[in-house]
């Protein structure tokens, strides 16, 4: 186990991504049909936010808040008359509010055409599903229903991408997961789940899944003679066709950070003497390898469709003095901002780079309550510095466990 823990966190630290795709949208970022890779975590893979017209939905404790988009008012997607919400403690009522989700550890939430679509361990009855399943909930979340129930249990990354669902095994066998898959989910075709990829190495597992295009990026995190090793693989999802990322020339390996912009970004070489990461990019089907800048090696490269962001992830900050920090870059990667974070309340643990208004923060306090926060991009790029704007404090979920009926 502690082998398969070491595997888990190996992979987290080697940061990755993968990009998925069908037929007839061309090989760039497409609005509402792609990845929302703005929503998620690039360092645990989780999705626990999702963008729509209307607003913002977003997961917490298992219950499931909208935030319009105009006022950034926040409420739980119920309208239950009497119902308590998020502050029922009967924990045998507390599977009834609408806005209630079994989601497990994992969170997932990603909207695909007129709907979301959960990750969750029961469906809309209270039933438990032995592997889980993806609900589709209609935007009113007045509609719920299960579209498929996992054949294996899933990892924490998950991709929605362009009408399909992606998903890596995460059950651990004797073996220590010596037999592993990444499965694809047809949306559109009643929920028909097929294996793209099969893995069988010692202590094997898949800790990241990334679209964009007409292909899916992964890691595959594997021991071998007692060392431990992450491949960074790609699946063309038009034909199916599997090739190993690699480094070229004078690189000494391949880290996977991020596919934006049509882009492939990545580092190749350690930092332990430098303290800084040597940023590359190249094409989608890379070809034209470019070096790009260097950052201290705990700032990490996200981006939007517009913009690159850099910022710390609190892991890397546990044990030293450094302060957590975000810039916001454009598609050059000159930097155009930065933001206050003095006002924020307790320890930045969450960043997201959201779409075209604000990007999100999240904070936790010495009370363990979460904080969340909207910064205005534009605002940002006029003055040079973000100002975040605190619109949601969840306060203390008494139940978020629920007893289940069934
Ligand atoms: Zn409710």
């Amino acid at each position: 186990m502690k082998k398969f823990i070491a595997c888990l966190l190996l992979a987290a630290l080697m940061i990755g991504t993968t990009a998925c795709q069908k037929g007839s949208f061309g090989d760039t970022y497409i609005e509402g049909q792609d990845q929302q890779y703005m929503y998620t975590d690039l360092f645990y893979g989780a999705q626990e936010m999702t963008e729509t017209e209307e607003g913002y939905y977003f997961l917490y404790q298992n219950y499931l808040f909208f935030a319009d988009r105009e006022t950034l008012e926040v409420s739980p997607l119920c309208d239950n008359p009497g119902c308590l919400h998020e502050k029922e403690t009967d924990t045998s009522k507390t599977w009834k509010c609408n806005a209630y989700y079994f989601t497990g550890i994992d969170n997932f939430i990603a909207s695909w055409g007129d709907s979301l679509y959960i990750k969750v361990e029961s469906n809309q009855m209270g039933k438990r599903l032995p592997k889980g399943g993806l609900m589709q909930v209609s935007k009113d979340g007045m509609e719920k229903s299960i579209v498929c129930e996992f054949q294996e249990l899933p990892g924490s990354s998950n991709a929605l991408h362009r009408g399909k669902f992606y998903y890596a095994s995460k059950e651990v066998d004797r073996k220590l997961s010596a037999n592993y898959n990444i499965h694809e989910v047809d949306l559109q075709n009643g929920g028909s789940d097929r294996i793209l990829y099969n893995g069988k190495k010692e202590s094997g597992c898949i800790p990241q899944l990334l679209c964009y295009g007409n292909h899916l990026y992964f890691k595959e995190s594997y021991v071998k003679d007692e060392n431990s090793y992450v491949d960074v693989k790609e699946i063309n999802l038009q034909t199916g066709e599997i090739t190993e990322l690699k480094p070229e020339g004078e690189e000494e390996a391949f880290y996977l950070r991020g596919v934006f912009h049509d882009r492939i970004y990545y580092t190749s070489t350690n930092s332990y003497e430098t303290g800084q990461w040597d940023w590359k990019y190249m094409n989608l089907d890379q070809s034209n390898r470019q070096e790009w800048f260097s950052t201290p090696e705990e700032q990490l490269l996200y981006a939007d469709t517009r913009y690159f962001y850099l910022y710390t992830p609190w892991v890397y900050l546990a044990d030293s003095e450094k302060e957590p920090s975000i810039s916001m870059l454009d598609k050059d990667g000159n930097q155009i901002g930065n933001c206050d974070l003095s006002a924020i309340e307790g320890d930045l643990i969450d960043f997201m780079p959201g779409g075209e208004q604000y990007f999100f923060l999240i904070s936790i306090d010495d009370d363990y309550l979460h904080h969340y926060y909207a910064v205005n991009k534009e605002e940002t790029a006029k003055t040079g510095q973000g100002k975040p704007k605190e619109f949601f404090q969840p306060g203390d979920i008494v139940s978020s466990v629920s007893d289940l009926p069934l």
